[in-house]
């Protein structure tokens, strides 16, 4: 069934990269072939469905905000970490920088926005970029279940050097003091993580691992607390897919993130069991580089969005 519902999407929806375009802003990311197209999907029972480009590696970019957040709230705690940033929507683009002075007293109003992500960072344990970076990275590598998850050097020397807008944002904040500390190593941090490279068969695990509320269904181990991951899937269909949240929420109905990179991961939680036919809980893991207005795979989301109204997915 699962097989047959891949074979339509990619049918469909690959050629709808033709009306997107592949991040320029970050120099690197330009390198990549815009129809490249892949879904992965892993449920609770161990099984996984993968098709098209799906063992393609890209990098995550905004997708790694889920794994800021989530080690922010393990190193600091929940309420340290919402003294520095909301959990509020955003009617604005990921590095907006407008709400920071306007909305919410230099304070971020999310964790999946820019400055969110950049302020959380000063929250996770380590004084040096590498060591935030050697945090962040192992929990992506335990979420994933990969340890080959790594970081793509090229990506990250290119956002380094052509990026301003972070650099904006992040120096705004320090002088609100919402964040403390040197901002270059917060930045430097930040850049890394971003290029974490991963799979769509990683994204569908670590989804997965989301659904099943920390605990891995693979190791059988519980890699973070229930709660901060309640939390964490709390502020995706209202923040995930920055300004187009309403819209994906109404659409697709299930916690989302996504990333200039190209790469989609959807939660489907424990609670949808037996609604769609299949195993309960899911992960979903989609990649396809070319991006619509607002930042996310054009191709991807119409999969994403194709995927959840057929097997009826949406939580709401
Ligand atoms: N590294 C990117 C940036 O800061 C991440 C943005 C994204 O994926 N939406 O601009």
């Amino acid at each position: 069934m699962i097989e047959a519902l891949f074979d339509e999407i990619i049918k469909t929806c690959s050629p709808v990269a033709k009306s997107g375009e592949v991040a320029s802003y970050i120099p690197a990311l330009q390198d990549v072939d815009p129809f490249q197209f892949g879904i992965s999907v892993a449920d609770n029972h161990g099984k996984i469905y993968s098709a098209g480009d799906s063992d393609v590696r890209f990098s995550i970019q905004s997708i790694s905000k889920v794994f800021i957040f989530t080690c922010a709230l393990i190193d600091s705690g929940v309420s340290r970490v919402l003294e520095r940033v909301s959990i509020e929507p955003t009617s604005d683009s990921f590095n907006s920088i407008i709400s920071l002075e306007l909305k919410n007293s230099g304070k971020p109003l999310n964790p999946m926005i820019n400055a969110g992500a950049i302020a959380c960072l000063a929250l996770i344990a380590g004084e040096s970029s590498q060591e935030k970076v050697r945090r962040v990275l192992a929990i992506a590598r335990d979420v994933s279940g990969n340890r080959m998850v790594d970081i793509d050097e090229n990506v990250y020397l290119s956002e380094k050097i052509t990026d301003s807008r972070n650099r904006a944002l992040a120096y705004y904040m320090k002088s609100t003091g919402i964040i403390a500390g040197d901002v270059e190593t917060l930045l430097d941090a930040y850049f890394r993580i971003c290029s974490i490279r991963m799979d769509c068969l990683d994204l569908a695990k670590t989804a997965l691992l989301y659904a099943g509320n920390g605990m891995s269904h693979y190791s059988g181990g519980q890699v973070f607390c229930a709660d901060i991951a309640r939390l964490v899937k709390a502020t995706m269909p209202m923040c995930g897919m920055y300004d187009e949240s309403g819209r994906v929420a109404a659409s697709v109905g299930l916690p989302t993130k996504s990333g200039v990179g190209g790469g989609i991961l959807s939660i489907v939680p424990e609670h949808r069991a037996g609604v769609h036919g299949m195993n309960g809980a899911m992960g979903i893991g989609i990649y396809g580089p070319a991006l619509n207005a607002k930042g996310s795979s054009i191709a991807g989301l119409n999969a994403l969005e194709m995927f959840s109204q057929r097997l009826k997915l949406s939580i709401f």
